[in-house]
């Protein structure tokens, strides 16, 4: 295989045992048609189950598919990372492995990046009938509220199954961020796109690995990553309990005034409740991006690679 392939395709895998072989099934005769140079780079995301024996011997009889094996489970993002930072292609797609993205609509990507010469093509999800109706409403709100951070470059709808052209790949390695939430930064690079819809199909075997404690986390990392809008947030919400207060404090003395004394604690009690639930909300906020100044000036990477195919070819090592 030449150094640098036309093609790339960078698939984040963990723990898929039973969808890898189906996926490998359809996704190697549709770049095998393309007649273009290509590599696939499987990053094993610390797997725990059978994938990183099936994935060596996928490699066995496949040699455009390259491995990268990371020590531990990292995450999506981060598997994303590393196959993104060493992919080698002039295009680079970045695709599920769970056949959720139809890799049919690969060559129509990058026919699309190429007659128009397009950095960026996305792939957006017309239709997510497939997913259940627990996660179509959060990933509305979710995509509801990045376009509110992220601005209309942002395509509504618009996962991680995507092209990028080798200058947009090579903008976004030079990004320093360490825990970058493509789907947000790709639409801010604001390069040249268009959009190829496709239809979110089922997960063709074994199960979503993203929780709901993984969901929160991609919300959550993708709202401190691109606005400082919740800090402003907790400042209205400080100026709103303090104008709650001057009421309360305008009602007691009018009532103590009248002579009807003010005969409980519950009002008290509920007003202090009240700012404290208000100053932990603030307080949480802070904390968000506390922690993420932290883990940035602590400067650790988002992954580590055990283990590279690609490396042992360079070292001229027998696979
Ligand atoms: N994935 C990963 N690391 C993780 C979780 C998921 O590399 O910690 C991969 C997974 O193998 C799949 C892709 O990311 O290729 C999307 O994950 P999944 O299908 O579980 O998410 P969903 O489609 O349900 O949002
Ligand atoms: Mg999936």
């Amino acid at each position: 295989m030449s150094r640098a392939p036309q093609l790339s395709v960078v698939m984040p895998i963990y723990n898929e045992q039973e969808a890898l072989p189906l996926t490998v099934g359809r996704l190697r005769p549709i770049l095998d048609g393309l007649g273009v140079d290509y590599e696939v780079v499987g990053v094993d995301d610390g797997s725990t189950d059978a994938t990183p024996v099936l994935m060596q011997k996928i490699r066995q009889d496949w040699p455009e598919f390259r491995i990268i094996r990371f020590s531990r489970n990292s995450g999506h993002q981060a598997a994303l990372k590393a196959g993104l930072h060493r992919a080698f292609g002039d295009y680079v797609v970045s695709i599920d492995a769970d056949l959720q993205d139809p890799p049919e609509k690969i060559p129509e990507m990058l026919a699309l990046a190429r007659e128009e010469n397009l950095d960026i093509v996305y792939g957006v999800r017309g239709d997510r009938g497939t997913d259940s109706s627990f996660k179509r409403r959060t990933a509305g709100a979710y995509y509801w509220l990045m376009r509110k951070l992220v601005g209309k470059r942002m395509p509504n709808q618009a996962g991680d199954y995507r092209l990028l052209s080798r200058a947009a790949v090579d903008a976004l390695k030079a990004l320093p961020e360490h825990q970058p939430v493509y789907r947000l930064l790709v639409p801010w690079l604001g390069f040249p796109s268009g959009e190829v819809v496709y239809v979110r199909e089922e997960r063709v075997a074994g199960a979503t690995h993203y929780p709901l404690t993984k969901m929160v986390r991609l919300a959550l990392d993708s709202i401190t990553n691109f606005s400082a809008a919740p800090l402003r947030l907790a400042t209205w919400l400080g100026m709103l309990s303090f104008l709650v207060c001057i009421g309360l404090a305008i009602y007691t003395t009018v009532a103590y005034a009248m002579g009807s004394t003010v005969p409980g604690w519950s009002s008290l009690f509920i007003g202090m409740l009240f700012i404290g639930a208000v100053q932990l909300c603030c307080v949480g906020m802070l904390g968000e991006y506390v922690g993420r100044i932290y883990s940035a000036v602590q400067a650790r990477p988002a992954y580590f690679v055990g283990y590279d195919s690609a490396e042992d070819e360079r070292e001229g090592k027998s696979r």
